[in-house]
């Protein structure tokens, strides 16, 4: 039983919390909202008064909306950076700019602390099931320690490299995600304007080189795959304005290296476009309702 210090209990990061309690850690959570730690306790957890107190866990793990709110965790005045003891595990599985996560881990092991960027992918759905796939940039110490607590919050646990790489895996396959996901509507769309119903569509698509997981899992167009959030009227799955966050990443990551992706550049226009219509909250797939100008 190792005591763990839960910073961001919001959507994924109860879920998350929730799967160490029932694995028998002593999960010490903190959030903004009350009513996230109160979930918590409820089932088992604790309540942390604040940053200090989680500080003094040997393991933590934040959750949390964007690199501000990282930065402030971890590298603020009354930060963890500042208070925890050496050698703490530092486990930042939030979304967040690449930069970020280099300055952070940088300043964790100069105070002598071991730091991981561990970014998921799965969901929440993902979260409450406990097959999350982890993204990890880090050391091999730091990732060989944390290893034990990311295998009870998920399936897939892959070593990306150094500091930082984790969240470069995370926006890049977002990036390609959302351009998969245009792609396949578009597809649809002109289709259907050819005269071909939608299930031929998929059926012979989904068996020839217009294969891929926007196509045969999370199909746009309500019928050939049961699942997909085309099927509830787009309910989410994975918000549009989930989406379009890390697209903005990828964007500045684009623009901060120079990079020739002019896809990557319009797939963020594209969604900045539903969700400035009023689309933010709808599944990222209902990209195809836009281009087929349907509610
Ligand atoms: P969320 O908004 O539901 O939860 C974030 C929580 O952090 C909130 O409860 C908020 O009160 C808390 N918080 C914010 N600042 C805090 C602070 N200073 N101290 C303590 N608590 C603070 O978001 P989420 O959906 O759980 O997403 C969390 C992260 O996971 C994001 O970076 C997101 O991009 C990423 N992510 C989300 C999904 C998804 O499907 N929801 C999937 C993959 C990755």
């Amino acid at each position: 039983m190792t005591q763990i210090g839960f910073i961001g209990l919001g959507n994924m990061g109860l879920p998350m919390a929730l799967n160490l309690v029932k694995a028998g850690h002593e999960v010490l959570g903190l959030d903004l909202s009350p009513s996230q730690t109160k979930a918590l306790v409820d089932a088992g957890g604790k309540a942390a008064a604040d940053l200090a107190m989680i500080a003094t866990c040997p393991v933590i793990i934040s959750m949390l909306p964007a690199g501000k709110h990282v930065r402030e965790v971890y590298l603020g005045e009354n930060g963890l950076i500042a208070h925890a003891a050496p050698d703490t595990l530092l486990i930042d599985s939030s979304t967040i700019d690449v930069e970020t996560a280099r300055a952070v881990s940088e300043n964790a092991t100069k105070a002598g602390l071991k730091m991981i960027d561990a970014p998921v992918s799965g969901g929440v759905a993902g979260a409450q099931a406990g097959t999350l796939t982890f993204m990890v940039g880090g050391n091999e110490t730091a990732f060989d320690a944390a290893q034990p607590y990311l295998s009870i919050m998920g399936a897939k646990i892959i070593h990306a490299g150094d500091p930082g790489n984790g969240q470069a895996a995370k926006l890049c396959n977002n990036m390609l995600l959302a351009i998969s996901m245009i792609g396949v509507s578009e597809a649809f769309s002109l289709a259907r304007r050819l005269g071909l119903p939608d299930q031929k569509f998929f059926d012979i698509a989904n068996t020839s080189s217009g294969q891929c997981w926007s196509l045969s899992s999370y199909c746009p167009v309500p019928g050939p795959v049961p699942s997909s959030p085309a099927n509830r009227d787009y309910q989410p799955g994975f918000a549009v304005d989930m989406m379009l966050k890390d697209l903005k990443l990828a964007k500045e990551a684009i623009e901060a290296t120079a990079t020739d992706a002019k896809l990557g550049i319009h797939a963020f226009d594209i969604y900045s476009k539903l969700s400035a219509d009023g689309q933010g909250g709808r599944d990222f797939s209902a990209i195809f309702p836009m281009i087929e100008k349907e509610k």
